[in-house]
């Protein structure tokens, strides 16, 4: 079945196929690296993740690109603030970002680029825009867009475009519909910005966001490109600046498809840093949750319907994960060195289904089903000895192949968490120093986060409860 994904742009589901026929064109707003990300981000990157993994399951290609915004308002007054050089102080949470992806077992996307790498491209764009008309400098040496010289403006975030007062003008990058207005392609240096600067041809200054990912996205992925993704909270303004900015250069349509995830709430508001109601990844890996349960609880919800956050859901995913592992035990014992043979009747439906109800606008809970309904005829058929080694071979190489798609179902090793990583050299310098009371504490402690200790020769080695 061709799959169908809702287009935010149709506000419908729409039949999807890669333009070319062979390779899907994806990029997808990366993080703003001022910080660690959040497990609300993480939703975006999981939803996106599952997306990519569905997409070469259908027998595509894929290349994604995955931007880091390392030039911002929020990136400039941080590093300032901590006293250090922009670059120096991205590359902390960019670090930790791709190990938390590795958490996460999101897979790399095909380019990471980082904005500060490619400014000669946006002042190119914004060349372009000035000389088609659609762009403008302003007195103090910004270059703003003018969003009444161009028609198209509004449509993806379907803005009314009635209280829009000639000549009004929004600096900041984030802002909101009311405040509808004109806005910053470049942003004219002041001393708020420090050493963070570029020439360009109108003057000194340094990007807008919106102009990062419009550059960065056609630099990689051409001028028209096949799927563009984000939160909800990109549709206005940054994807609408996006499309205003790409279309008016070029011409051309930008993004054919656009797919934007709910946010995960927290007590019905969005988790985001400015509310103060977030959990990072870091912050539930210490108090024992896996990676791999973690992006169950971030998966197993639809991408557009909103998803609560509670420490229950995690409890559910645990639970959840629990249970097919123990299928998955139960088969491998069953099918010992058997190779795989044709599926047994009772999982024979089964591939199409779970295929089908991905392809449904990524319908987890179904494709979910489609798993759980098989654990439940997969017991049963091994308790009644109906299931033949060959049987049970068959369906672990149909999980191995669903586990392309979902990422949840091989146990897996983990990489322990920095904090984790630090109490074991703690322990291990206790056990040199013979204190064993402080390394058995030490051992309780990392039992509390979830992680057991085992001495090997090359000392002390971290493994998932
Ligand atoms: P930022 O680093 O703020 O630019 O956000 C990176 C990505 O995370 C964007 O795609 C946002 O839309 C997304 N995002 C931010 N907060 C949430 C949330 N609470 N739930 C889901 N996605 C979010
Ligand atoms: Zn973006």
């Amino acid at each position: 079945m061709q799959p169908t994904f809702y287009n935010t742009m149709a506000r419908a589901k729409e039949a999807f196929a890669p333009a070319d026929g062979a390779t899907v064109r994806m990029y997808t707003c990366g993080p703003t690296v001022h910080d660690f990300a959040h497990i609300g981000n993480f939703r975006a990157y999981v939803f996106e993740d599952l997306l990519r993994r569905f997409l070469k399951s259908c027998g595509w290609e894929v290349v994604q690109v995955m931007n880091l915004t390392d030039v911002d308002d929020k990136t400039i007054r941080k590093s300032r603030a901590a006293g250090l050089p922009l670059r120096t102080y991205t590359k902390t949470f960019s670090d930790a970002f791709f190990a938390d992806l590795d958490a996460l077992r999101i897979e790399r996307a095909e380019y990471y680029p980082a904005a500060t790498d490619h400014v000669p491209d946006m002042i190119a764009l914004i060349q372009r825009l000035i000389d088609k008309g659609f762009a403008y400098r302003s007195d103090d040496g910004s270059v703003y867009f003018g969003i009444d010289r161009y028609d198209a403006y509004g449509r993806l975030a379907r803005v009314d475009k009635s209280g829009l007062r000639p000549g009004a003008r929004v600096a900041q990058d984030e802002y909101e519909k009311e405040s509808l207005a004109d806005f910053a392609l470049w942003k004219a240096w002041d001393e708020t910005d420090g050493d963070v600067v570029w020439d360009a041809p109108w003057g000194r200054g340094r990007p807008g966001w919106h102009i990062e990912c419009s550059a960065m996205s056609m630099r990689y992925l051409g001028e028209s490109f096949d799927i563009h993704t984000g939160g909800q909270d990109n549709i206005f303004p940054h994807h609408e600046d996006e499309i205003a900015q790409s279309e008016a250069a070029t011409g051309k349509p930008f993004a054919r498809f656009w797919l934007h995830c709910a946010h995960l709430v927290v007590d019905g508001r969005k988790m985001s840093k400015s509310l103060g109601n977030f959990f990072t990844l870091r912050d539930l890996r210490e108090k024992g949750w896996s990676g791999r349960e973690i992006r169950y609880g971030l998966l197993s919800t639809h991408y557009r319907q909103g998803l609560n956050f509670t420490f229950d859901s995690l409890g559910a995913a645990r639970s959840a994960l629990q249970r097919l592992d123990e299928f998955r035990g139960r088969l491998a014992s069953a099918a010992g060195a058997a190779a795989p043979g044709p599926l047994p009747s009772w999982a024979q439906a089964s591939p199409a289904l779970f295929h089908d109800a991905l392809a449904d606008d990524l319908n987890i809970s179904a494709a979910l089903g489609v798993l759980f309904d098989l654990v439940h005829v997969g017991n049963r058929a091994v308790d009644s000895g109906d299931a033949k080694p060959a049987d049970a071979a068959a369906v672990v190489a149909l999980l191995d192949s669903w586990d392309r798609v979902l990422g949840v179902l091989a146990p897996g090793e983990e990489a322990a968490d920095d904090a984790a990583v630090e109490l074991a050299r703690l322990r291990d310098e206790a056990r040199k120093a013979r204190n064993w009371a402080e390394a058995d504490r030490l051992r309780g402690e990392l039992a509390a986060r979830g992680w057991v200790v085992q001495d090997t020769a090359q000392g002390a080695k971290l493994k998932r409860k």
